[in-house]
């Protein structure tokens, strides 16, 4: 038997405070664990009663849940809907008027936009779709910037009962490519140029470039919105947005499609390997996208609620695109980047549109750290009462300065942990009940079976690492890898579990108090004079040194130990050289000694200004590994953001 040791020694813990406690929607413990309760005695009943609450149905399903093909499960699967209907017509009798989308552009402009209008564009381009001849089931790709019309190219692929696959609009022709391909997409949905800090991104030109390598012939027309002023040629198989939709009705009957109609395909971000096309259903996908977003963010009808997500991963499909519409919600949608025109950008958009939710990743919180841990204090961030983050494990002390700079010590931190494959959130502190501690996405929220195994599929003691799995399905687990059925159930339900358990693919730990802590990647525990050690205690350890911005930790082979730890470093201040790197990795190494113990100091320290990320803004480790240990790089790094950084990295300090 196999387990992972903790060497995290963080004791913080913060319960809600009272104000926010008395007016939330799950408020306190004991109201959590009765619904706990009732999730854990009648499983299917409690979900089929929130799918009856929280969804529309065209017609209601009478089926709950059939596991009889697992793991291909099916939900609610004779019921029949429509996403879009419910993230939409159901708002207009009594709240057409309500703003959707407050879009702020990169160059500032803010405008909102109602339920109504939102409704309208979206049938409007549901119907050029169908004039396409797009059906139910064709596959669309949707390359866009973060604008007002990549949610409405969702909706409308929804509306018609197509299957969207957003690629990310950072992502190059090659990568772009192989998504087209694999997904066998009829149309691509771009944008001429996108805006991104200032600069245009030639979205256009780039599809040009993926079609015109070859092997796309199922790709018919590709739709273009003209974004921004720039002139870009036009072929024979594209057609301009506003030429396509000029003159169509503005409302478009939706499709109603079965509960398990793919709604969509989205590729993972490529952290630990070759993307996987992660394929959703449509009402189990609807149903955890809504009721995760009004759990977990305490969602109250007059609030303002911003995700900093792009559309292009699953953040921005469940909690821009779907959870907030499906709950009638106000959001701000934002085209640009923290860092434009400069560091303030967040903290001035939080002041200006009064928002009372903000959820982003921690790697922007701690670049934001490192820009200027000071200047939100400079903005009215009163207006806030829940912060979220996402993405990666939090750091403690990139936890505490957003609670305590950002949030004013008043808003709870709702760190919440899932995956592409979950589709929604499943471990979050329920904010009015939940006491929070930093870097712990604390208690499942309910429903979510979720628990900590060895190897062979047993429980781990509290204290004890392991495999995080969960234990039954629910209703927004992927359904499958387009194309690769046997990959999915390779990955996600091993046979070394029985083929019951779903497997995550993290390693965490639970303490005495039940709270989950995220400790990496399976594929990055780290064993050191025979002991496994997750990377991500050694990494906060590290970022709580005042020098350090941010820190990623990999393992190379050791003589002795087996393992020798490996950190690769980003100061506050400027990359330092020579002799002054020297000294700060001595200082930085017996820092981790003192912190948590002589078996996790690192053995080597190298510096970079930034660390490899993938565009979706997660640590590559698997890169770091091959620097590590001196290999050449041959993976995969398609999806990687900043592919100069390798270099400086090569360099022992
Ligand atoms: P791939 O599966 O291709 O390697 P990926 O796992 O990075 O890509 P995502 O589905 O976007 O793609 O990311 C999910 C992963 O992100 C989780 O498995 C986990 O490792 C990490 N993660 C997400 N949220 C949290 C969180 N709150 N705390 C800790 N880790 C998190
Ligand atoms: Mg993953």
């Amino acid at each position: 038997m196999s387990t992972i040791e903790s060497v995290l020694k963080e004791t913080r813990s913060f319960a809600p405070i009272d104000a926010f406690r008395q007016n939330a929607t799950l408020s306190g413990m004991e109201a959590y664990n009765t619904v706990c309760e009732r999730a854990n005695n009648d499983y299917e009943g409690f979900w089929a009663d929130l799918a009856r609450e929280l969804l529309s149905w065209h017609k209601p399903f009478t089926r709950t849940f059939d596991g009889s093909n697992a793991p291909f499960f099916k939900w609610f699967d004779d019921g029949l809907l429509n996403v879009s209907y419910n993230c939409l017509d159901r708002h207009l009798d009594q709240h057409g008027d309500k703003t959707a989308i407050i879009f702020e552009s990169d160059d500032g402009q803010s405008t909102p936009i109602s339920y109504r209008s939102l409704y309208e564009q979206v049938c409007q381009f549901a119907n050029g779709l169908k004039k396409l001849g797009v059906e139910k089931g064709d596959r669309v790709v949707i390359y866009m910037p973060m604008t007002v019309q990549a949610v409405i190219a969702m909706q409308a692929c929804a509306r018609i009962g197509a299957i969207h696959s957003v690629v990310f609009g950072g992502f190059s022709a090659g990568a772009l490519r192989d998504r087209i391909i694999d997904a066998g997409a009829k149309i691509v949905i771009t944008a001429n140029e996108g805006m991104r800090g200032g600069k245009t991104v030639p979205l256009k030109a780039t599809v040009d470039e993926a079609l015109d390598a070859g092997g796309c012939d199922s790709v018919e027309k590709v739709i273009v919105q003209k974004r921004t002023a720039g002139n870009t040629p036009m072929g024979a198989r594209d057609i301009g947005w506003d030429e396509l939709t000029a003159g169509l009705p503005l409302d478009c009957e939706p499709t109603w499609v079965e509960a398990d109609h793919p709604l969509f395909i989205l590729y993972t971000s490529g952290s630990t390997g070759k993307p996987k096309g992660i394929q959703h259903s449509s009402a189990g996908y609807l149903l955890g996208a809504a009721n995760s977003f009004r759990w977990a963010f305490d969602y109250k009808p007059d609030d303002v609620f911003w995700c900093t997500a792009d559309v292009g991963w699953i953040t921005g499909h469940t909690y821009i695109c779907y959870g907030p519409l499906a709950m009638g919600a106000t959001q701000v949608v934002f085209e640009g980047v923290p860092t434009y025109p400069d560091a303030s950008r967040f903290w001035s958009m939080i002041e200006r549109h009064k928002v009372t939710t903000f959820y982003t990743a921690p790697t922007a919180i701690r670049s934001l750290i490192k820009l200027g841990a000071d200047l939100p204090k400079q903005f009215d961030l009163s207006s806030l009462r829940l912060l979220g983050t996402v993405g990666e494990p939090i750091n403690p002390e990139a936890w505490m300065w957003y609670y305590e700079v950002v949030g004013g010590g008043r808003c709870p931190i709702v760190d919440t942990w899932w995956q592409t494959e979950t589709g929604s959130a499943m471990i979050a502190p329920m904010p009015g009940a939940v006491a929070t501690k930093p870097g712990s996405c604390t208690l499942p929220l309910p429903g979510i079976m979720a628990d900590i195994v060895d190897e062979s599929g047993a429980p781990v003691e509290l204290g004890n690492g392991g495999f995080l799995v969960i234990k039954r399905p629910f209703p927004s687990l992927v359904r499958t890898i387009w194309n690769d059925a046997d990959r999915f159930r390779k990955t996600y339900f091993p046979d070394e579990f029985n083929g019951q358990y779903y497997l995550a693919g993290d390693s965490a730990h639970r303490d005495e108090d039940g709270y989950f802590w995220i400790m990496g990647r399976i594929d990055d525990v780290l064993n050191v004079s025979g002991h496994r050690l997750g990377t991500m205690e050694i990494e906060s350890a590290l970022v709580a040194n005042p020098l350090v911005a941010e820190a990623a930790v990999v393992g190379k082979p050791h003589e002795v130990k087996g393992e020798a730890v490996v950190a690769f470093v980003v100061l506050k201040g400027p990359r330092p050289t020579g002799e002054e790197a020297r000294k700060i990795a001595a200082e930085l190494k017996s820092w981790v000694a003192h912190e948590i113990g002589k078996i996790a100091q690192p053995d080597d320290i190298r510096f970079g200004e930034n660390l490899p990320k993938t565009r979706s803004g997660k640590i590559m480790r698997r890169l770091l590994r091959s620097i590590a240990k001196g290999e050449e790089i041959t993976q995969d790094t398609s999806t990687l953001e900043n592919p100069q950084i390798l270099d400086q990295l090569q360099e022992p300090a």
